[in-house]
């Protein structure tokens, strides 16, 4: 595996990093934003992932709640529940 080198940057005395605004525009990364930091799946890095604060759906940002791991807002689950089966 070739290395990738991208911005250097230096870690502060408290372990805080600029994410590149070239790197923030690409993901649409703006202040307030929430950033899953983790391993890379090779073990070897980091990886850091936007997190979705958004409805999987509309894109909406109102009253989301979770559901399964994705954020549903409250219009698109009246939706979602509206066109479900009645099981029994
Ligand atoms: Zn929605």
């Amino acid at each position: 595996m070739s290395p990738v080198r991208g911005v250097v940057r230096k870690i502060d005395h408290l372990g805080r990093i600029v994410i590149p605004v070239e790197i923030r525009r690409v993901f649409g990364i703006v202040p307030g934003d929430e950033l899953d930091i983790a391993l890379s799946p090779d073990g070897e890095g980091i990886s850091v992932t936007k997190v979705e604060s958004t409805c999987v759906f509309c894109k909406g940002t109102d009253t989301l709640v979770d559901f399964q791991g994705k954020l549903v807002c409250a219009v698109c689950r009246k939706g979602v529940s509206a066109t479900m089966p009645v099981s029994g």
